[in-house]
């Protein structure tokens, strides 16, 4: 859909259309009023937009997936009672690394499979957009036919996801025969409501955008602004959404729901397109064949908004549930939030919401519209040759950084740029040094004096610090910036927290504490305790952003697995170290990323020895085993 939609973005067919209508649009309004929920514990639901799998996924898709999947780790944090332990792998990623076929660096424990029966109230979907005329091209390009096509490029969505640690709960794919009936049902809704017409149409069309053109819109000899390839002259007959009809609902409905565009500056857009007027928009395509067909007529197959934004639905079906858009919406809808690319506001923002109060269903309850990526300052596009690849960079330095530098650098909801001098620079300074290399010194002094094991509870090494109360600060901050999906924020906010730490152990010098021996001695190995207790809070309240990384510091704090994948928010309270808890063996959670003069870029491991090739894995190191 990010795809299709990106080339979308201007779809004012009344333009140059003549219309000859066959069937007129009732002036009866939608049985549109808000069911009350029947849910006790409603789910946060969260999407990111069905991703078109003409192409391979790229960074956009890949920023728009690491933002959603850290807002849903947040949420699971906070939402009490197994909601957690109820996300985890997709079956069919948790079947594939059974038969071997890869070996992941992570692995959720199984038994999120069980647990999220038991409750789910995070609900976090993605997949893809896989029908239209490109995909046939696209296939056919590739001497495959559709299908196949659509097998390979949503596969290699899957196979990144899990490369970044991205925990979806469903994954959506257009093709699949149970969201083809929930189109099917949501379309007759629709119809029924007397709110699609058939009507002539001519018009300019980009078969790369597919989608006809507002003459205004384009260049010269009707090129495409987007594609700069002349559009044809194209006439059919399709089927028509009467979204005019919506036009005073929608006022109302942004009127009354101040939170219902985010950032407000986007809500602003919104509410200009729907002032200058809303024009029908056409819903079918006579000339495509790989499609939904529409209902009433089989000639036509359904255009892109019918089809993939039921997708957020439809993903919400029980899986051995009978698919009906009934059951569907019971299961979680409407979502809390959609995430996606401003380029696609239009259509969430005003398209999507008319064509389910058409329907009788509640519109969602936000749709956040994030910036685009530069890199070098430049946009990113094949013509200029300086695309990034989301597969290149986990390859070459792991989930970690790359999650952490987006949702770190970009401010959520603005453009940001990507380069790679940044990108190292940014890494290095934060994870490997304030988190990674105040951990590692803290255990080097801690196993050097103390046998590894705390001395104190940290309840009790806090008495009388202000050590304590900072943190707690810090950490409330965070907490609300995650809610209000200021990721970056919340990032620096948890980052402050290793600052303090570090300057902290620095203005103490507890090495030299503990050489003077008796209450000096006391002092120091408190103060140890409060910089790790430090260190495990930044590690469940950096989760969200850094997962992998976080569980490495837990595990070096003694815990489990288990531990670590059933905390909530509530575990960045103070107190979670006791005294007599033996710390691991201190091992680099983060390796440094360093340039080297020839040979490109290389990881340095634990800062002074092992220097490797960060081509291979940069997360080599590998998690360590719990203690
Ligand atoms: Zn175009």
């Amino acid at each position: 859909m990010a795809g299709r939609a990106l080339l979308s973005s201007h779809n004012s067919l009344s333009a140059i259309a003549t219309f000859s209508s066959v069937c007129r649009p009732t002036n009866r309004l939608a049985p549109y009023h808000f069911r009350r929920l029947r849910r006790l514990a409603e789910p946060f639901v969260l999407t990111t937009p069905l991703y078109y799998v003409n192409a391979p996924p790229h960074m956009g898709s890949a920023y728009t997936t690491i933002a959603a999947d850290a807002i849903a780790r947040f949420q699971a944090l906070v939402r009490p009672i197994n909601s957690k332990a109820a996300r985890g792998r997709p079956p069919e990623v948790e079947k594939r690394k059974t038969r071997g076929e890869r070996e992941t660096k992570e692995s959720f424990s199984p038994i999120v499979l069980h647990q999220r029966l038991l409750g789910k109230n995070v609900i976090f979907i993605t997949g893809t957009d896989e029908h239209g005329e490109k995909i046939a091209t696209a296939a056919e390009a590739n001497g495959r036919n559709p299908k196949e096509h659509c097998d390979a490029v949503s596969e290699a969505y899957k196979m990144l996801w899990k490369e970044l640690d991205v925990a979806y709960d469903k994954f959506i794919r257009t093709t699949d025969p149970r969201h083809e009936g929930i189109v099917e049902e949501f379309y007759s809704r629709v119809f029924s409501n007397g709110d699609i017409y058939r009507a002539d149409y001519e018009g300019l069309y980009c078969i790369n955008c597919e989608e006809y053109k507002d003459e205004k819109e384009l260049l010269e000899n009707n090129c495409c602004p987007m594609h700069l390839k002349p559009c044809a002259l194209r006439k059919e007959d399709n089927y028509f959404f009467a979204l005019s009809k919506y036009q005073k609902l929608l006022e109302e409905h942004l009127m009354n729901n101040s939170n219902f565009v985010k950032p407000t500056f986007r809500l602003n857009e919104v509410q200009g397109w729907i002032k200058s007027g809303l024009k029908d928009f056409s819903i079918s395509r006579s000339s495509v064949e790989w499609g939904i067909p529409v209902p009433n007529d089989e000639k036509q197959t359904i255009y892109v908004w019918f089809d993939a934004l039921l997708g957020y639905v439809s993903a919400l079906l029980d899986e051995d549930a009978h698919p009906s858009l009934e059951k569907a919406v019971d299961a979680g809808w409407p979502a809390s939030l959609h995430l996606i690319g401003k380029d696609i506001l239009r259509f969430h923002a005003v398209y999507w919401p008319a064509m389910l109060m058409s329907a009788g269903i509640n519109p969602p309850k936000m749709v956040f519209g994030h910036g685009f990526l530069t890199k070098d300052g430049l946009k990113m596009g094949k013509t200029l040759g300086n695309t990034l690849e989301p597969k290149d960079l986990v390859d070459r330095f792991g989930s970690d950084a790359v999650r952490y530098f987006f949702l770190r650098e970009v401010e959520f909801g603005n453009d940001g740029d990507f380069s790679e001098d940044r990108f190292i620079n940014i890494n290095n300074a934060h994870l490997a040094n304030t988190i990674g290399n105040l951990l590692n010194r803290t255990l080097g002094l801690l196993k050097k004096n103390c046998q590894s094991t705390l001395a104190f509870d940290s309840d009790s090494a806090a008495e009388g610090n202000m050590f304590k109360d900072t943190v707690e600060k810090l950490v409330k901050k965070a907490k609300d910036y995650y809610e209000n999906l200021s990721l970056s924020s919340a990032c620096d906010s948890v980052l402050e927290i290793g600052n303090t730490g570090n300057l902290y152990i620095d203005e103490r010098a507890p090495w030299s504490l503990f050489k003077q021996g008796g209450s000096s001695y006391e002092t120091a190995a408190k103060d140890l305790v409060l910089i790790l207790e430090a260190l495990r809070i930044i590690a469940v309240a950096l989760s969200p952003v850094a997962p992998s990384l976080c569980f490495r510091i837990y595990s070096q704090l003694g815990f489990s697995k288990d531990q670590f994948e059933a905390t909530t928010w509530a575990d960045t309270k103070w107190g979670g170290l006791k005294v007599g808890s033996v710390m691991a063996e201190p091992k680099p959670v983060f390796a440094r990323i360093e340039t080297e003069k020839e040979g490109g870029v290389v990881a340095k491991t634990g800062g002074v020895q092992q220097t490797s090739k960060v081509q291979g894995k940069n997360r080599g190191q590998g998690l360590p085993q719990a203690a």
